[in-house]
């Protein structure tokens, strides 16, 4: 039978990656290990790579149904199933559609800690869209900081960031069944730019 993502997640929650890639328990890591924590909060589903949240958690009442529901996480498995990789819960790590294509198959257990030690650090979901909206400021040839000065003025709250999501997609075409990280972000921009006219 097919491990499920709760007994996945069971298996991982106390654990962590040291930054020689291995894995330990997160009460025995030291400041030296300078670890990553692969969860914090029970209830709280994300891709264990680049932190990425789902746009709908599933309804469910308890925190077994929660993660069993769960239609964004993909079952990863870390020592490569087409090399015989098993479909046990230390085998399988939960991640989003893009890591999931992006993950090394490997046969090097390490190599996949590594990877994901790599994207907590260095290229999560936040850094990327921080890159993202840079590169849409340089194509515009925008200011940057002067950018990042405007946003700061809008003193955004959850409605704003709603309000804001919503004028985004009114500007936004779907190609296929994605909207580029581009139009996203251009479309962000002006509308940032408006906001703050002065
Ligand atoms: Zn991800």
């Amino acid at each position: 039978m097919e491990t499920k993502k709760y007994e996945i997640y069971n298996y991982w929650k106390d654990k962590a990656i040291t930054k020689n890639f291995e894995v330990k328990l997160w009460e025995a890591c030291t400041t030296d290990d300078e670890a990553v924590k692969i969860t914090d909060f029970p209830d709280e589903i994300f891709c264990w790579a680049c932190e990425a949240l789902p746009y709908v958690t599933a309804d469910s009442d308890n925190i077994k149904t929660l993660w069993n529901h769960d239609h964004f996480l993909d079952r990863a498995h870390i020592f490569a199933k087409s090399k015989g990789g098993e479909d046990t819960p230390s085998n399988l790590f939960l991640l989003c559609p893009n890591c999931h294509v992006e993950a090394p198959d490997t046969t090097n257990l390490q190599n996949f800690y590594a990877w994901v030690y790599y994207k907590r650090r260095f290229d999560n979901w936040v850094l990327t869209c921080k890159k993202e909206f840079e590169k849409a400021a340089n194509i515009k040839r925008a200011d940057v900081e002067e950018l990042y000065k405007r946003w700061e003025r809008l003193s955004l709250n959850l409605d704003t960031v709603e309000a804001l999501r919503g004028q985004m997609a009114e500007k936004c075409a779907l190609h296929g069944s994605a909207i580029s990280m581009s139009s996203k972000m251009m479309s962000f921009i002006d509308i940032l730019l408006e906001l703050t006219e002065e």
